[in-house]
């Protein structure tokens, strides 16, 4: 644990046997009281660690509130636990409904289908070993839902919560504006890359997640406090590089599909990854899947803004540069 702004402690939380490797959770501490943001998986080694910063901090349970800023498992994954030790939480609108979906078997269920429509099928994929079903909360919670506007201030701070989805559809944050810092849960990473997934047709995720990189951009920020790996000083040349990334990202797959109609997996499969695998078919079952959702975030986008043609086949959906 480490102390990195005055009461604002990081707590690595290991998160085993998953490429993030760990998350960063942060306790804010005033007096005998915590504002815990983000728990780990919902595992036997993620309480532990969490538990034991409390302990060390001198903090018990029923002095604790939790902000979680998305819905996903690594997130979120003690919150029911805490909640029914009377832990308060406060979540986004959106992914606090979603949080509470992912404790049900229809959720699960939905996920089949979208993997037809990828074509993941075709490898068989099934999502027992998902981190997401494997290590999200097991009852629903209750929650204050948070908005763009509202405010948590405790001891010196005076937290503002921002919206700023994209890397999940209700993916929010806490910034302090007197000390110009930013709690920003996946939002910004450094150096790995948020994952950008495909979360329905409602929306143009990537195109929402570029807009809130530029609202971001354009605030004055001197320290992110982030969910993984390093802390961000220079929030703008992160996020510049960010969005050259997913230019990047969006020229690769165009090239990809210039002269054939290619599914979701296709396309993800002969995309370049930085993963520890010789192939597609080295791909662990979680990383197919990731994979897919985030080939398919970007090919959704091209397909908006006119770029390529999508049709359907067989109920697989197949891309191709106009
Ligand atoms: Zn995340």
């Amino acid at each position: 644990m480490k102390e990195v702004f005055p009461g604002i402690y990081q707590v690595e939380i290991p998160l085993i046997g998953n490429p993030l490797k760990a998350l960063n959770s942060y306790i804010i501490k005033n007096e005998n009281i915590a504002l815990v943001i983000d728990t780990g998986f919902n595992a036997p080694e993620c309480k532990e660690a969490l538990f034991d910063a409390l302990e060390e901090l001198g903090v018990l349970l029923e002095n604790v509130e939790l902000f979680v800023t998305h819905l996903h498992s690594d997130h979120s994954g003690l919150a029911a636990e805490m909640n029914l030790s009377g832990v308060k939480i406060y979540t986004g609108e959106i992914d606090g409904e979603i949080i509470n979906q992912m404790t049900t078997a229809e959720y699960w269920e939905g996920f089949k289908e979208r993997a037809i429509s990828m074509d993941l099928a075709k490898d068989g994929i099934n999502f027992n070993q998902h981190p997401g079903h494997k290590f999200c909360p097991l009852h629903p919670i209750t929650y204050e839902a948070m908005n763009e506007g509202d405010s948590i201030d405790f001891g010196q701070y005076h937290f503002e919560v921002i919206d700023i989805p994209g890397h999940t559809p209700g993916h929010i944050a806490l910034y302090e504006p007197n000390h110009r810092l930013l709690i920003s849960g996946d939002h910004i990473l450094d150096p790995i890359t948020p994952n950008i997934a495909f979360w329905g047709f409602e929306w143009d995720i990537l195109q929402v997640y570029f807009d809130s990189l530029a609202k971001v951009r354009k605030m004055p920020v001197d320290l992110v406090l982030a969910s993984h790996r390093k802390v961000i000083t220079n929030h703008r040349e992160r996020i510049d590089e960010l969005l050259a990334h997913h230019q990047e990202r969006l020229k690769e797959i165009e090239k990809i599909i210039e002269r054939e109609w290619l599914s979701v997996r296709d396309v993800a499969s002969r995309m370049h990854w930085a993963i520890r695998a010789k192939d597609w078919t080295e791909f662990p079952d979680p990383q197919k899947w990731f994979a897919s959702g985030e080939a398919m975030s970007h090919l959704e986008h091209l397909y908006v803004i006119g770029r390529i043609d999508r049709k359907e086949e067989n109920a697989i959906l197949k891309y191709r540069v106009k």
